[in-house]
């Protein structure tokens, strides 16, 4: 699979610490070897899946005495790519799936010109303004609760999964909307 993120090199994060900012987990990268980091400091692995992924802040501890010639490389990891990452993602995305068959079973399958739709995604837009407006400012920012917040972001990402079915199911009927 294609990396889908830049890899960035120890000499280029000695050279400019704020690179960090785009690096979470990382997996460290050999060039001397062509080989990964393995699990638990232990060796090298040219399977990448077992590769031990670190904290970028770890790897720093872990690898930043090298020097040049080891070739050290930092590839971040993205969420979909790690394994403790990819869980929570996997566990918002069944929520919007939740939200698009409770969408369904309310309303049926809906088919809308773009514009409404847009619409639709404007007022659920609003409720997320006014969920985050009553956290922010009627205190309850104070007490944790951002339930609102979360259920009305929810509902606007499962509105925008709605509108692309909706598009591809038309545009596959050769419909406008
Ligand atoms: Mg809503």
């Amino acid at each position: 699979m294609a990396e889908i993120v830049n890899p960035w090199t120890l000499e280029q994060i000695k050279a400019d610490p704020s690179l960090k900012r785009f690096m979470n987990k990382v997996r460290i990268w050999s060039n001397e070897w062509n080989l990964w980091w393995g699990k638990n400091s232990n060796g090298y692995t040219d399977n990448k899946l077992h590769a031990q992924i670190y904290t970028i802040e770890d790897a720093l501890k872990k690898s930043g005495h090298c020097g040049p010639e080891k070739g050290i490389v930092y590839y971040p990891v993205h969420a979909i790519d790690d394994p403790e990452g990819f869980e929570k993602l996997g566990k918002v995305y069944a929520e919007v799936k939740a939200e698009r068959i409770r969408q369904d079973e309310l309303w049926g399958v809906q088919d809308h010109h773009p514009v409404e739709w847009l619409s639709i995604l404007g007022e659920e837009f609003g409720e997320v303004s006014k969920a985050v407006c009553e956290a922010h400012f009627k205190g309850y920012e104070s007490t944790g609760n951002w339930d609102n917040y979360r259920t009305e972001l929810i509902q606007v990402a499962a509105v925008a999964v709605s509108m692309v079915e909706c598009l591809d199911r038309n545009r596959d009927k050769g419909e406008s909307k």
